[in-house]
C-alpha cells in the first residue's frame, strides 16, 4: 500500500447518469446530474470516495481530461491518503498529521456549517449509522 503511495495513478473518466454500486479501480465516476463524482482510493485500499460537486465542496475542471478542486484528504480512512486529481491523474500530496487534520476540522466547522463537512466522511457515517440501525432493528424484533 505505502509504496503505491508514490505510483501514478490514472484514472479512467466515465460519466454517468447514477454512480455504479460497485466502483471499479481507477475509474473517476462523474454524474452531473446529481452533482456528485466517487472513484476508489487510489492508494489501493478500495474504499469508495464521494465527492460532492457544488461551490462550497468540489469544483469539477473539464478541460479535455478531469481535475477536482481542493484536493481530496480521506482522513477518516486507515490509509489517510492525501491528493489531488490533476489531469485524470491522482497526485500524492503530503499526509498531514493529526494536529493539522483537527485543525483543519475546526476551521471548517467554523467556516461551513455542519451540513457541508467533507463529503465522504458523511457518507461513511451515514453508512454506520445505517447498519446501527439495521442491527436496532433486529434487536427490536428479538426483544419485543
Ligand atoms: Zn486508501
Amino acid at each position: 500500500m505505502k509504496t503505491l503511495l508514490t505510483a501514478e495513478v490514472e484514472f479512467r473518466i466515465e460519466f454517468v447518469e447514477f454512480i455504479p454500486d460497485k466502483l471499479e479501480d481507477r475509474v473517476l465516476y462523474i454524474s452531473t446530474e446529481f452533482k456528485t463524482a466517487s472513484h476508489k482510493c487510489p492508494c489501493g485500499c478500495g474504499l469508495e470516495v464521494v465527492t460532492p460537486l457544488s461551490p462550497i465542496r468540489w469544483k469539477l475542471i473539464f478541460d479535455g481530461s478531469v481535475s477536482l478542486d481542493p484536493s481530496i484528504g480521506n482522513w477518516s480512512f486507515p490509509c489517510r491518503s492525501h491528493y489531488w486529481i490533476e489531469g485524470n491523474k491522482a497526485v500524492w500530496a503530503p499526509q498531514w498529521s493529526q494536529e493539522r487534520i483537527s485543525i483543519n476540522r475546526e476551521d471548517e466547522a467554523s467556516q461551513r456549517d455542519r451540513y457541508v463537512r467533507s463529503g465522504h466522511q458523511k457518507i461513511s457515517e451515514t453508512r454506520k449509522s445505517q447498519s446501527k440501525l439495521r442491527w436496532w432493528k433486529r434487536i427490536k424484533r428479538k426483544l419485543f
